[in-house]
C-alpha cells in the first residue's frame, strides 16, 4: 500500500475536492469524506493507480459539474472508462432492484448493468468500495432508506462479493446490513454465537494443543486460527436446517494454514488419524475449486469430547485469495492484470472464473449491437439463481430449483392463487416441473380457483410458502 500518494492520484484528489465543494453527505460532512473514504478502501485491497483514482472520482460525473471529458483529459482513457462505468452501473443498479418488482424496463437496466460489469472487473470493484463506505455510514439515513440499501446489499452485492471470492468483504457487508434488515434476529444470533464460542473454548484449545503437538511432530510448518461463523451466514443456514443449530457443523472451524498443497493434505491425513470424520463431509475445493476460485479443504470432525468441528485446510496463497478474491489477484499480479487488460485477455484469473470471461464476450456483443440470445444468455454470475422470462419478455429472477409456483408467487400473489396450469417454452407442464435458466414461463389462471394445501410441496421459496401460508389461513377462518 502506497504511503504517499503518487502525483496523479494527489492531482485527482484535489480535482474531486474541487467539484464536491459544498456538497454535504447525510452525516453532514463534507462530500469529499465519502470518495476519500473509497479511495482508502481501494488502497486496502491493493488496486492499481487507475483504479484508485477512478474511485476518488466516481461520484463527479453522476452529482458534480465535471465531465468525462475533462477526466479524459486528465487522467486518460483508462480511468474515464471505470467512472463511466461505475455511472452506469448506479444506473443499472435500479434495474437489478427492479427484477423483484416487475418493471418494463428491467431488461434494459439489466443489459447496462452487463455492459458496464464486462467492460472491466474492477468497475465493480469501485463499486464494492462505495457500497462498503454507504453502509458503513447507514446510520445516518433514516429507518426506512437504511432497510431498502441493506436488503439491496444482501441481495446484489454481498453475492457479488461472494461470486468475487471476496471473502472479508462479503461478510462485512451481510453482517452490517442484516443489522438494519432485521435487528432483532441480528442480535439474538449474535448472541447465540458468542454464547456458542464460550462454551466451546475451552475444548477449542485442546484440539489446537492436539493439533500442534501432531503437526510439529510431523515437521509441518503452519498456522492455527479459530473462524467465527458470521451473524447471517449462520441465519442462512439455520433457515436450511429447520432452525436446527444441531444441524449446522461448522459453528466452530479451525484454519490451518500451511506452506504447500502436500502439506495440506498431510494435515488432512494428521486430522483424521486424531478424530472421526463425519462421512460426506470431506471436501476438497483443491482438486475442484468452486466457481469463484475458492480453494481449500473442509473436513467435519468428531472430537474426543463429543464435538462437532470443522478444519480448513489450506496454503496462505489460497487463503489470500479467499479473504481478498479477484482484488487479491490485483496486488499479486499488479503490471500483468494492467497488461492483460489494455490486451482485452485477463489470464490472470483462476481457470474457474470463467464466468468473466463469458460476461466480457456477451458485453462486446451487445456493444457491437449484435443481437444476444436471451435464452442462451448465461448468467453465472449468480449461480445459484435462475433467470426465467415471462411471455412478454420481463426477466425474473429466482433460486436455482423453483417450481411453476414459485414463479407465479413471485409475480404476484392474485396470480399464485388462482394458477390452474403452467406452460414452459409454449409447452402444457405441470406444477412440479423445475424451471431453468432461460424458460419462458406462462402461468394459466381461473378465477374459481383457489389454493390448495398440497400447493405447499411444489414451492421452494419462503416468499411463495408466505404467501400461500397466508391465503390459506385466511381461508380456513
Ligand atoms: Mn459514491
Amino acid at each position: 500500500m502506497p504511503t504517499k500518494d503518487s502525483e496523479r492520484v494527489a492531482r485527482a484528489v484535489e480535482m474531486a475536492k474541487k467539484a464536491h465543494e459544498g456538497q454535504f453527505r447525510k452525516t453532514g460532512e463534507p462530500y469529499i469524506i465519502h470518495p476519500m473514504a473509497v479511495k482508502k478502501i481501494l488502497e486496502e485491497w491493493g488496486m492499481d493507480e487507475d483504479t484508485i483514482i477512478a474511485g476518488i472520482l466516481h461520484d463527479t460525473v453522476e452529482d458534480t459539474d465535471l465531465t468525462l471529458a475533462d477526466i479524459k483529459k486528465e487522467f486518460g482513457e483508462s480511468v474515464a472508462f471505470l467512472v463511466d462505468g461505475v455511472t452506469k452501473l448506479s444506473t443499472a443498479r435500479t434495474g437489478m432492484r427492479d427484477i423483484d418488482t416487475y418493471l418494463p424496463e428491467t431488461r434494459d437496466n439489466f443489459l447496462r448493468l452487463m455492459i458496464a460489469l464486462g467492460d472491466d472487473i474492477r468497475v465493480l470493484i469501485i463499486k464494492l468500495a462505495d457500497r462498503l463506505h454507504n453502509l458503513r455510514t447507514l446510520s445516518a439515513l433514516p429507518p426506512d432508506k437504511q432497510k431498502k440499501i441493506a436488503k439491496e446489499t444482501l441481495e446484489v452485492f454481498a453475492p457479488l462479493a461472494d461470486r468475487l471470492n471476496m471473502g472479508l468483504l462479503r461478510v462485512e457487508m451481510a453482517d452490517l446490513s442484516f443489522k438494519y434488515v432485521d435487528p432483532k434476529r441480528y442480535d439474538y444470533l449474535k448472541d447465540l454465537i458468542e454464547k456458542y464460542n464460550k462454551s466451546a473454548e475451552k475444548s477449542l484449545k485442546r484440539i489446537e494443543e492436539e493439533i500442534s503437538e501432531a503437526f510439529k511432530k510431523e515437521k509441518i510448518k503452519f498456522t492455527l486460527s479459530g473462524r467465527v461463523k458470521s451473524v447471517y451466514s449462520l441465519h442462512k443456514k439455520l433457515a436450511k436446517h429447520n432452525q436446527n443449530i444441531n444441524e449446522i457443523y461448522d459453528l466452530i472451524a479451525l484454519r490451518v494454514i500451511v506452506d504447500d498443497i502436500t502439506d495440506c493434505y498431510l494435515a488432512l491425513g494428521i486430522i483424521h488419524s486424531l478424530y472421526t470424520p463425519m462421512g460426506g463431509r470431506i471436501k476438497d475445493y483443491i482438486a475442484m475449486p468452486k466457481q469463484n476460485g475458492y480453494q481449500s479443504l473442509h473436513t467435519t470432525v468428531i472430537t474426543k469430547d463429543k464435538r462437532v468441528v470443522e478444519f480448513q485446510i489450506r496454503t496462505k496463497e489460497m487463503h489470500e485469495y479467499a479473504e481478498r478474491g479477484l482484488a487479491a489477484s490485483f496486488y499479486y499480479n499488479e503490471q500483468k492484470v494492467t497488461e492483460n487488460y489494455k490486451k482485452g485477455k485477463i489470464e490472470h484469473l483462476p481457470t474457474n472464473l470463467l464466468w468473466i470471461t463469458e460476461l466480457q464476450m456477451t458485453a462486446a456483443k451487445l456493444r457491437e449491437g449484435k443481437k444476444v440470445d436471451y435464452k442462451k444468455l448465461k448468467l453465472n454470475l449468480f449461480a445459484d439463481k435462475i433467470f426465467v422470462y415471462t411471455p412478454k419478455g420481463d426477466i425474473i429472477d429466482l433460486p436455482k430449483g423453483s417450481l411453476p409456483l414459485d414463479f407465479a408467487y413471485r409475480l404476484h400473489s392474485e396470480i399464485g392463487d388462482h394458477v390452474i396450469g403452467v406452460k414452459i417454452n409454449g409447452k402444457m407442464s405441470n406444477l412440479n416441473k423445475k424451471l431453468e435458466q432461460g424458460d419462458i414461463v406462462e402461468i394459466l389462471t381461473s378465477k374459481n380457483q383457489t389454493p390448495k394445501t398440497s400447493w405447499l410441496d411444489k414451492i421452494i421459496t419462503s416468499h411463495a410458502r408466505q404467501k400461500l401460508m397466508h391465503r390459506l389461513n385466511a381461508d380456513k377462518k
